[in-house]
């Protein structure tokens, strides 16, 4: 699983960060206060580096939300249990907007608004109940987090629509990677596999059907006296059909078949994990469902009839060549036999 990198790359800059003031502690702390700023630390480290994890593991949101709580509760810890903040030492409270900035980053506006307001009035609160703190100039601090609040949120919702519109680009362009590449495999006309695809994938599937020792069958399929036909109804119709006969094609093989425009009104189906028996059964159902297909004229298209020549593997060979080869020599004889029937160079079974 791979984690969201922002919010790595945001969880590995706060534990450095934690680790850099941990060391600044030693040098600037001394005795109770330097022990409860390593616990306070050290937790929080805990925490995040756990945060880390979950994110790793994939659970995102538990993630974005332990890292936001230690951003927040982190300042707050300090601030309440610290006794130098309550004797007149404000400077924690700074941090209080540091954390509004951080949520601005990982959270969505309106949670960075409603942290933002509570932070505020708990500032404000935390100010008033402490006598020691009123010497300060507390009308500009709470200046300096409300600025540092607004410019978080709209910060954060800037990059949100620039990401979000990044997102969106990136989107299409894999929707017309996809086309384009649809565009280089299917025949135009028919929607099918083209002739390259096919032999790519012939290749592909003899190799498997080997490893697998399992059969494989190619199957020939031609139109009968197509010329005819177009004669007839016209190369619009004759485009119909040949649409007609690519959808049944599909409609009526497994979805690991690979049926594919040979060319012309020719057409090459691979199926595989098929041996020889199988192969003739299912190009005989095929011939017969294309003989009733256009049994009542309607779209204009009159009846016509298709011819399969089937080669299996591995009786007629364990090539690509000695496959299609096979299979368009049976189709030839089936077109010799007086068309619209089923061959193969084997024995049918
Ligand atoms: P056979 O029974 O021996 O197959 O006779 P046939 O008339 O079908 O002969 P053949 O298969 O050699 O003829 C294919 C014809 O298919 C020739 C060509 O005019 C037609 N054809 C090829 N591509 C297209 C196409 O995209 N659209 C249309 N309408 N016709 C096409
Ligand atoms: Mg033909």
């Amino acid at each position: 699983m791979r984690p969201a990198i922002n919010l790595l790359i945001f969880q590995l800059i706060f534990v450095v960060l934690l680790l850099a003031t941990i060391i600044l502690c030693f040098f600037v702390d001394q005795g109770g206060r330097l022990q409860f700023y390593l616990l306070l630390l050290g937790g929080l480290m805990v925490v995040v580096l756990l945060a880390l994890i979950l994110n790793f593991r994939g659970k995102f949101r538990a993630s974005t939300w332990m890292t936001a709580i230690c951003m927040v509760l982190g300042p707050w810890i300090s601030i309440l249990f610290d006794p130098a903040v309550v004797a007149g030492d404000f400077v924690p409270l700074i941090y209080v907007a540091l954390s509004i900035q951080l949520c601005s980053i990982l959270l969505q506006e309106r949670v960075t608004i409603l942290v933002s307001a509570i932070q505020l009035c708990a500032t404000i609160a935390f100010v008033l109940l402490n006598p020691a703190l009123h010497m300060i100039n507390w009308p500009s601090l709470i200046t300096f987090i409300v600025f540092t609040a607004i410019i978080g949120v709209l910060y954060g919702f800037s990059s949100k629509r620039q990401m979000a519109e990044i997102e969106k680009q990136r989107n299409r362009l894999l929707r017309e990677e996809d086309k384009l590449r649809a565009l280089t495999v299917r025949d135009p006309l028919t929607g099918l596999y083209n002739r390259r695809y096919m032999e790519e994938t012939l290749d592909r599937e003899i190799q498997r059907a080997i490893r697998k020792q399992q059969p494989l069958a190619v199957i020939m399929a031609d139109i009968d006296g197509f010329k005819n036909i177009n004669d007839t109804i016209g190369h619009v119709l004759g485009d119909k059909a040949l649409v007609k006969v690519s959808a049944f094609l599909i409609k009526n093989t497994r979805a690991s078949d690979v049926v594919c425009r040979f060319g012309g009104d020719e057409f090459c189906l691979i199926l595989p994990d098929c041996h020889l028996e199988e192969g003739f059964r299912r190009a005989e159902a095929l011939r017969l469902g294309v003989e009733s297909l256009h049994a009542d004229g309607s779209d204009g298209i009159e009846r016509f009839t298709v011819s399969f020549g089937v080669s299996v593997m591995p009786d007629d060979g364990m090539t690509r060549e000695a496959l299609l080869g096979a299979a368009d020599s049976a189709l030839y004889s089936a077109k010799r036999a007086g068309r619209n029937r089923v061959s193969g160079t084997q024995n049918r079974p």
